[in-house]
């Protein structure tokens, strides 16, 4: 039976690291970091997200102003209230909850948050001080599980890490922490051909594709670390549950260790983005 990697122990420990940290940042500076998050409209999933992210920013001593738009907001008048956090000295990092209805650019509205505000990592100008291993804010998902991974088995070097899906959020960014932390890194998605034989070589398999229970105990080397980004919701019997990507049950008989969903990689999303607005903050300030 393998190792379960315990997200909300991890998580738990650094927020406490954070709240530590922004209270020395509040003693030096003597202002109290802000974090700006924008909803746009009813999003059932977003509006959780957004919940927990405002809780825990809270709980840590981090102000945070939320900022709730209509469905019907047009681009411009995003852009503008963006523009507006961009110029706030009491903002530190802006969140624009993902995904946003389909009549408004994503990618223009990521593009629109000053790269050193952007608490999630998504600006074109962190991607690249990512793909080039510069400094900048780094999303927070992949951070997260980044973290769990060298927890558990320390150093990467030389691992065989496989990561399944290409998104920009998970799949790419998580790709390029492991090579950063010289891991061999493969990446399959939903063209590739013989998944299952390729996931098999994986002494790190990320799964971060978003359909249920997809990744199998004949999918994994025995022995192997699998980290299960999955967030799929299912109405079982009128009750709400949360499955991974990864068939739990199954390869929990076959992996070392494994992240549990719930309970795993979704906790640390948060605490590393509250690391993110810190990191902000200190960034902003005169030198
Ligand atoms: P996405 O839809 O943007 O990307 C999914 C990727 O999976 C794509 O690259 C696609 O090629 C690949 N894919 C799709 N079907 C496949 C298949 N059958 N076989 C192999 N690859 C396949 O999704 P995303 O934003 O990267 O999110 C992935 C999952 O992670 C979702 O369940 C999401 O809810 C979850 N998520 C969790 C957190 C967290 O905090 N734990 C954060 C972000 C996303």
């Amino acid at each position: 039976m393998a190792q379960i990697i315990d997200g909300k122990k991890a998580s738990a420990k650094l927020l406490s690291q954070v709240a530590g940290d922004v209270i020395e940042f509040k003693a030096k500076h003597g202002i109290t970091p802000g974090l700006a998050v924008v909803l746009v409209g009813d999003d059932p999933a977003s509006q959780v997200y957004v919940r927990n992210k405002v809780q825990r920013a809270e709980q840590v001593g981090i102000r945070s102003i939320e900022h709730r738009l209509d469905a019907n907001v047009s681009q411009a008048e995003l852009n503008a209230l963006v523009d507006e956090l961009n110029a706030n000295p009491d903002v530190h990092g802006i969140l624009v909850q993902l995904p946003l209805p389909g009549h408004l650019d994503e990618d223009r509205i990521v593009d629109a948050i000053a790269p050193s505000k952007d608490v999630d990592g998504f600006h074109s100008l962190n991607v690249a001080a990512l793909a080039t291993g510069k400094p900048g804010l780094v999303p927070c998902t992949p951070q997260g599980s980044m973290t769990m991974l060298s927890e558990t088995l320390g150093d990467l070097t030389g691992l065989h890490a496989v990561v399944i899906g290409r998104s920009n959020i998970v799949g790419k960014p998580m790709a390029a922490l492991l090579l950063q932390a010289n891991c061999t890194v493969t990446m399959v998605h939903s063209r590739t051909r013989d998944i299952a034989s390729v996931c098999r070589q994986a002494d790190i398999l990320v799964a971060a594709v978003g359909v249920p229970k997809l990744v199998k105990a004949d999918w994994v080397k025995p022995g192997a670390t699998v980290i299960d980004v999955g967030i799929n919701v299912e109405i079982i019997d009128g009750a709400r549950k949360l499955f991974g990507d990864v068939d739990f049950a199954s390869v929990s008989e076959v992996a070392g260790a494994i992240t549990p969903v719930p309970g795993g990689v979704g906790p640390m999303t948060i605490a590393n983005l509250l690391a993110n607005t810190l990191q902000a903050a200190e960034s902003q300030m005169p030198v």
